[in-house]
């Protein structure tokens, strides 16, 4: 299958490394220009899950590739995906297929500007992955061949056959990778557990360990994931307060081999002064219950706190 991953971060990278890996036609597109080049010039350096490995990609910037390819998968950041998506739509033709791994909400409504939804697949990934070392181009780790869920946005035999076609592609590179029948649900589940912890670690500067140790937190989760299904459910969407409070609950106990961890969100704007994801998570949460009347002041404050610390660091 022909390939191009538009946005090629940590995540994209990874995936791109292991799908040219086992063989398909692959070429990486991002704006960094450093790492676009490095790429070109040495290779891209991967550690996979703990084993050194350089692959020789052809990387681009998105404006500078013009081939036909069957799928792009989208790995940029919720906020660069708009701009990303301008950048590539001459390669977003009748046909072509695309795949959104972004973690957040709202991603089909800005997709749905360049194609039809019927090209459209979401997923949602457990695999984790960062640059090795921060604002070292080319060189990105990632720790586990986690588990990729995909399904196509319109029901229909055909886009059916190519999601599994996907989910496939992505299984025979050594990521494993199921065709399933509630992304949206996936979706929001892992959105809410990202809008309790990486948000919540971010304003306290806090690993989930020592989040889950503060005095009536888990009634602050609680609360923050009520409002999750509030508007999960006028999407249709049903999530369970009591097992997503438990699950959620679950990344912060001694007995969870990560739980020292601090979250995404956390590096990238506490150590890295980088803007998150917040309007993609707590942020959309909010903005709809202003737009659907539903409360959501938990949502509504852990918006304005982060975007108070993005301004505060002056994120970029
Ligand atoms: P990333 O920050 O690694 O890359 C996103 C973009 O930022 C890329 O275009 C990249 O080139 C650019 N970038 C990164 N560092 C830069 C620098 N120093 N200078 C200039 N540009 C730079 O993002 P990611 O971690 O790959 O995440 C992509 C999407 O996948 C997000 O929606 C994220 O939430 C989701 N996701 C990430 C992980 C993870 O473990 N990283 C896991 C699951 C889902």
């Amino acid at each position: 299958m022909k390939i191009a991953i538009a946005g090629a971060g940590a995540m994209g990278c990874s995936y791109g490394h292991m799908l040219k890996q086992a063989g398909n036609d692959v070429v990486l597109l991002d704006n960094w220009e450093d790492h676009v080049n490095k790429i070109n010039e040495s290779g891209l350096k991967v550690n996979e899950v703990g084993q050194e490995k350089v692959t020789y990609i052809k990387a681009y910037k998105p404006s500078d590739y013009h081939e036909k390819v069957d799928l792009v998968i989208v790995f940029t950041k919720s906020l660069q995906l708009n701009s990303f998506l301008q950048q590539i739509k001459h390669l977003l033709t009748e046909d072509t297929k695309v795949l959104c791994l972004l973690n957040g909400l709202g991603h089909i409504e800005t997709l749905s500007q360049y194609t039809h939804k019927e090209n459209i697949y979401m997923g949602v990934t457990v695999v984790t992955a960062r640059f090795t070392n921060v604002n070292e181009p080319a060189n990105v780790s990632f720790s586990s061949y986690g588990k990729t869920e995909i399904e196509n946005v319109v029901s229909s035999k055909e886009a059916e056959r190519f999601g599994k076609l996907i989910a496939q592609t992505i299984n025979d590179s050594g990521l494993p990778c199921e065709f399933v029948d509630n992304i949206y649900w996936s979706i929001w589940r892992k959105a809410c557990l990202n809008g309790c912890m990486n948000s919540l670690c971010t304003i306290l500067d806090s690993n989930m360990l020592d989040l889950g140790k503060i005095n009536n937190i888990e009634y602050i989760i609680n609360s923050v994931i009520k409002e999750f299904a509030a508007i999960a459910s006028t999407e249709g969407i049903s999530l369970d307060i009591d097992e997503m409070t438990k699950f959620v609950m679950s990344f912060t106990a001694e007995t969870f081999s990560g739980a020292k961890h601090f979250p995404s969100m956390h590096q990238d704007l506490i150590r890295n002064h980088r803007l998150t994801e917040v309007d993609y998570l707590n942020g959309y949460v909010s903005r709809r219950g202003k737009e659907l009347n539903i409360p959501t002041p938990f949502n509504d404050l852990i918006t304005v706190l982060v975007h108070g610390k993005e301004y505060l660091l002056q994120a970029k």
